[in-house]
């Protein structure tokens, strides 16, 4: 078994069984019980805001990323559609609610959390803003900082994804 490729997991959830058999790099089945796990993607997603052509960021509290630069956002809850989990992580970081938010894009992305490393989907959406809106870091962020277009330092931003997200909006905006 290629231990990396599936994240030091040895043994069945459920029976304990040493004996897994992995058909495919994101599933495995315990040749004991029979039982199947799926290893999906998660959803995720982030939100591009904008107000007088500066753009918000988040800095992130916690690991992975402390300190860095975030887009506000996260994972999606089950039974949550994207704009819902958009929505909700606006108001859990921000504050804020939005009147209006448009889908942009997606990317994916590589979350390292707890010794597992997940695989995302960030879904991107964007908020314009004519008046700066009345944000307030709260949740995973530790403060929100708002930066020029021309003045944005990527490696300052946590992800991968979210780099991409960012440069290509600059790029198409
Ligand atoms: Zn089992």
């Amino acid at each position: 078994m290629d231990e990396a490729q599936h994240q030091g997991v040895r043994f069945c959830p459920r029976c304990g069984g040493e004996r897994l058999s992995w058909p495919t790099p994101k599933n495995f089945r315990c040749d004991c019980c029979g039982f199947v796990l799926f290893l999906n993607i998660a959803a995720a997603v982030a939100v591009i805001m904008e107000c007088q052509g500066k753009l918000l960021f988040g800095v992130r509290k916690h690991e992975p990323g402390r300190g860095m630069l975030d887009l506000p956002g996260g994972f999606a809850d089950a039974g949550e559609s994207a704009e819902e989990a958009a929505r909700r992580e606006l108001r859990e970081e921000l504050g804020i609610e939005v009147p209006e938010m448009r889908y942009l894009f997606s990317f994916p992305n590589r979350y390292p959390y707890g010794g597992m490393v997940y695989d995302t989907l960030d879904q991107i959406f964007l908020v314009r803003w004519d008046q700066p809106p009345p944000v307030k870091a709260a949740d995973d962020l530790a403060d929100v900082v708002w930066v020029e277009r021309g003045a944005v330092e990527f490696d300052r931003i946590a992800f991968d994804s979210l780099r991409r997200a960012v440069r290509r909006y600059l790029s198409e905006s």
